[in-house]
Order: C-alpha cells, then sequence, then structure tokens
C-alpha cells in the first residue's frame, strides 16, 4: 500500500480545494427547499465550484454524469440529480468534491428538510458525530483502523443502525480516490501508522435498519435493501508536521468540532 505524502505547501492547495467545497455544501445547505428539483441544486453547485476556480472530479468520474450526487430517503449514496422533487420529511445526502490546481476535496452532508422524523434526525446526528470521532481517533500515531473503530464504536452506542460494508473512506491528493481505504468499522490498532502529510477522506454511511445494500440500474444509485434511510457523512483531513490536524473540508478547519472531542488544530493551515 502506497500512501501519498503531501507537503505543507501541497496540503495548502488541498485546502483551497476543500474550502471550496465545504462552502459548496453550506450554500446548498441554505439552498434547499420543499419541491426543489434536485438538478437545481446541482446546477448552484457546478456554479459555486466554478466561481471559486475549481473545477468537479464526480462529473465524469467513470461516467458520472454530474456535479455532486444527491441521494434521497432509502438512498444512501451516489444518487444522480435530476427531476426528482424534494419532499417534506426527506433526508437528502449531498456529496460534493472539487479539484484546484490538480489537488482535490471530497465531502458530504446529510439535510432534513421541512419536517424531519426525529429518528432521522438522531440517525443523521449519530452519523456526523461518528465522523468527528473517527477524525479525532485519527492523529499522527495512531494506526488507520482507530479511525475506523471510533466510527464504529460511537454509531453501536446510539442504537441499532446498519453500517455500511461495502464502501467506506479513501486517501485523497492528486486523486479523489487513493490509498488507503478506510473502513468505518473494525477493530482498532491495524493497518498503516498515520503520520504527517497523509490527508483522508472520512466518510460513515448508516441506515436505521440493514447494512445491506444495492445499486439500480442506473448503474449509481446504492440504496438499502430494506428500504430503510441513511446518512452520509464526510469530511477531508490531513495530518501537518506539528502533529496535528485540520479539517480541510471544514470552513473552520474543525476546530469547533474537534474541540468538544478534547482535541486541538493545527494552525498551520489557518
Ligand atoms: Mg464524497
Ligand atoms: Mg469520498
Amino acid at each position: 500500500m502506497t500512501i501519498q505524502i503531501k507537503s505543507l505547501d501541497q496540503l495548502k492547495v488541498m485546502r483551497r480545494a476543500g474550502l471550496l467545497v465545504g462552502e459548496t455544501l453550506e450554500l446548498l445547505r441554505n439552498s434547499i427547499k420543499v419541491g426543489m428539483r434536485t438538478d437545481a441544486l446541482d446546477a448552484i453547485a457546478a456554479a459555486n465550484i466554478k466561481r471559486g476556480g475549481g473545477t468537479s472530479n464526480f462529473k465524469g468520474y467513470r461516467g458520472f454524469p454530474a456535479t455532486i450526487c444527491i441521494s434521497i430517503n432509502d438512498e444512501i449514496v451516489h444518487g444522480i440529480p435530476g427531476d426528482r422533487t424534494i419532499e417534506d420529511g426527506d433526508v437528502v445526502s449531498i456529496d460534493c468534491g472539487a479539484i484546484i490546481d490538480g489537488w482535490h476535496g471530497d465531502a458530504a452532508i446529510s439535510i432534513g428538510v421541512g419536517s424531519v422524523d426525529p429518528a432521522d434526525q438522531k440517525m443523521m446526528d449519530v452519523c456526523d458525530e461518528s465522523m468527528w470521532r473517527g477524525i479525532a481517533a485519527g492523529f499522527t500515531g495512531a494506526k488507520l483502523t482507530d479511525i475506523s473503530h471510533a466510527i464504529e464504536d460511537y454509531i453501536k452506542s446510539q442504537g441499532k443502525y446498519g453500517i455500511l460494508q461495502e464502501y467506506g473512506g479513501h486517501g485523497i491528493g492528486t486523486e479523489m480516490h487513493q490509498e488507503p481505504h478506510v473502513l468505518n468499522f473494525g477493530k482498532r490498532g491495524y493497518g498503516p501508522e498515520l503520520i504527517a502529510g497523509m490527508a483522508l477522506a472520512i466518510e460513515p454511511m448508516i441506515t436505521r435498519g440493514t447494512h445491506k445494500t444495492k445499486v439500480l440500474g442506473d448503474d449509481w444509485t446504492v440504496v438499502s435493501t430494506d428500504a430503510s434511510r441513511g446518512a452520509h457523512f464526510e469530511n477531508s483531513y490531513c495530518l501537518l508536521p506539528d502533529g496535528k490536524a485540520f479539517v480541510l473540508t471544514a470552513i473552520d478547519g474543525g476546530k469547533a468540532r474537534l474541540a468538544a472531542l478534547g482535541v486541538g488544530i493545527s494552525p498551520l493551515l489557518a
């Protein structure tokens, strides 16, 4: 397994790509409304990525036809924007990526629209928090699966959720998907040691039911086999020469959410 190690200057470019992704997701969160078509959200993302001097890494990826993935309710990931309209109470997962000067950012959020079922909100909150706990466990000197274990351990402590097994996080840099694959479950203490210059996308995907999924006839959309609703959160983060981390796709670099877990971020990219 070869993990790409980035210099501080390269991570500064990755921060520009990551910040554009984070800002685009925030714009989408503020734009989404009941009755809106999903391709309207795609157009907003495309325009904002262009405005920020980036290009989409999803569009054309293995033939993917859009700028972002939009997955609704029992669709967990990789949904294609189109003429579907957002309905009251929908759980909408948006995955967004961008490239600036050859360096990639990748992040995702799930949003409850309108009157959200409290059980759906809890699922989203659990998925989101598990991502932050994974990042907090993935600091310099940790082993790769310390992240996996922290994600699974938190999710299991919160109730009965299915954790997708065929999909996971990944290294990120000059390509969107690099080594290593990051499982969202497993024992701690395995895999490579995490060192400065690594960048990883951490992305738990859970459902309120089964962990089992199938891919729809469009060859992209991943749904739960029991029609249970799912959530997906993702951030790309990196490890810096000072031994600390920085969340490339979070607008505040991960400062607030990691502080809540007792972890400080690196000042080197601020
Ligand atoms: Mg993604
Ligand atoms: Mg990803």
